[in-house]
């Protein structure tokens, strides 16, 4: 018998083992640009109510021709890592625009966020300081703080009382960092950057906030939870993604205090020793924070949208979560039921996705609806409709 003969077994076991708990993953094909309207590899068409294209630039003509003019004018790949020859213009451009778009000091660009929040806390902190983290946080943070020597200290998903006694216990070590998600993508709940900020400067701590769900999204011009609390510049780490408002292609970045920025140029691992993002994606990023600045009328839609949605589901009898963002979960306890009900949606045109236990807490499973900007009003009365006749049949309402 051969290593792998045996690792092959174990692994046909573990997989087995996956289907029958019934948690396998099965990817759906798409066949079409990512969108409001999608046609599956089946032949089906769909509108898609689960994608992260908050503000609909998936397919944004403006982006997709700044990305070819960059290949036409700075080529196809950067075959390098910043620090060594990776960096154009273009790259320094978009970094300046993210600072802009956070009202931040400076920012430095990583393949994805995942690489961002797992390269910010190592190179930062070592075992004499203190990471209290939200226990929902995205598990790119989970893993960060896994990379780094402080003392980590969790509360329970944005509650206050908690944090004040974690904060509490942390007061013995040198350097404090409060890390949370703006949006939490289950329940679309915002953190209450508010008391969190007024927590930090009781207790003497900095923040980190991941904007992932919340930039583009969150706030009157969709500069994320900063904007929302009025606290523009006064949190020290920002970290967030090109891949889910902006544009949804792929990048992340840090932005924040210049010395942290400086810090991570030269430290940070994912950055320094990892490809720099094609000029392509570095153009078009820099191509959506110009339409940032010239327009909130995607913004504006994606709330018209999100407060019409959530207003006539109510109105049809669902228990939807209280949200803030541009998630709405609409709540259906039963995941059996979660998951009968978005395959009905789907056979009605209507994909979403139903979560339950482990993703969600058990018997809180639900439906995720993501709102965008890219839906117009007769999507959004088709899923309502959809949503009506199927929770109708299996009971959900009356
Ligand atoms: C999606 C997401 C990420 C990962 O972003 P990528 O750029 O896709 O790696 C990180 N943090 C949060 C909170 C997210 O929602």
């Amino acid at each position: 018998m051969n290593m792998y003969s045996t690792f092959q077994k174990y692994l046909q076991n573990e997989l087995a083992g996956i289907q029958s708990a019934g948690l396998y993953k099965n990817e759906r094909i798409i066949v079409s640009p990512q969108g409001a309207s999608i046609r599956l590899s089946t032949g089906q068409e769909a509108l898609n109510f689960c994608a992260n294209n908050y503000l609909g630039l998936s397919d944004n003509k403006e982006l997709i021709e700044a990305a070819k003019q960059a290949m036409d004018s700075r080529g196809f790949g950067m075959s390098s890592v910043r620090f060594i020859c990776g960096t154009q213009d273009l790259h320094k451009q978009l970094e300046a625009a993210i600072a802009g778009f956070f009202g931040t000091e400076d920012s430095i660009l990583y393949a994805a966020c995942f690489d961002a929040n797992g390269g910010v806390f190592e190179p930062l902190l070592n075992d004499r300081d203190a990471i209290i983290s939200d226990s929902l946080n995205h598990a790119s943070i989970i893993d960060g703080v896994r990379l780094c020597k402080a003392v980590r200290y969790r509360y329970a998903n944005a509650d206050m009382e908690d944090l004040e006694k974690q904060l509490k216990l942390a007061q013995s070590q040198r350097f404090r960092l409060i890390v949370t998600d703006g949006v939490f993508s289950m329940d679309g709940n915002v953190a209450p950057m508010d008391k969190i900020y007024e927590l930090a400067q009781k207790y003497d701590a900095m923040i980190m906030v991941d904007e992932s769900h919340s930039a583009g999204v969150v706030g009157k011009t969709g500069r994320g939870t900063t904007e929302l609390f009025d606290l523009r510049g006064k949190v020290e780490i920002i970290t967030g993604t090109l891949g889910k408002s902006f544009g949804g292609a792929i990048g992340g970045f840090t932005t924040g205090k210049k010395e942290i920025i400086d810090m991570l140029r030269q430290r940070s691992r994912p950055y320094l020793f990892s490809n720099s993002i094609p000029p392509a994606i570095t153009a078009a990023g820099i191509k959506m924070f110009e339409i940032m600045d010239r327009t909130n009328e995607l913004q504006d839609k994606l709330h018209a949208n999100t407060d019409y949605f959530v207003e006539k589901m109510k109105a049809a009898g669902f228990d939807i979560k209280p949200t803030q963002s541009s998630i709405c979960a609409v709540m259906l306890y039963d995941a059996k039921l979660s998951q009968d009900m978005a395959a009905k949606l789907l056979d009605r045109g209507i994909y979403v996705t139903g979560f339950y236990y482990p993703v969600v807490p058990k018997d809180l499973a639900r439906i995720r609806v993501q709102i965008s900007a890219g839906h117009e009003k007769e999507h959004l009365d088709k899923c309502i409709t959809a949503f009506t006749k199927t929770g109708k049949e299996l009971g959900v309402i009356k």
